[in-house]
This record gives structure tokens, sequence and C-alpha cells, in this order.
């Protein structure tokens, strides 16, 4: 079972790489059970959120084509 610690910090490593799907597992697990690790990711979305709005691009999305 995953603790705390460790489900924040996959959270936020997600931001930044692909998680294992063992990773993702034990976050799936975990979050179910902690409101505290639940909120840490509902927050951590709206920063996400937040910087691309500031950097003005997406990477899934781009806006329009170049052509
Ligand atoms: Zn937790």
């Amino acid at each position: 079972m995953g603790k705390c610690k460790d489900i924040t910090r996959l959270l936020s490593d997600a931001l930044d790489r692909r998680l294992t799907a063992g990773e993702w597992l034990a976050i799936g697990v975990h979050l179910p059970t902690c409101s505290g690790c639940r909120n840490f990711r509902k927050q951590i979305a709206q920063l996400r959120d937040a910087s691309r709005e500031i950097s003005g691009t997406d990477r899934e999305t781009p806006e329009e084509p170049r052509s």
C-alpha cells in the first residue's frame, strides 16, 4: 500500500514524466481512501493548468497548424 508521501511524490512526478502501470495502480488504490491525497492531486492539477495558461502553449493540443 502506498503511503501519502509516496503518492504525492508520484502525483507530482506525473507532471514531468510518464508513470509506470504499477505507479498508477498505487495511486488508484490509495486515492479513494485518502482525502488528503485527493486534495493534493486537485491542487497540482490546478497549478498545471495555471502554468499552461501562463506559458500560452499546450503540448497536447496545438492551437493551429502552421501551414
Ligand atoms: Zn494519502
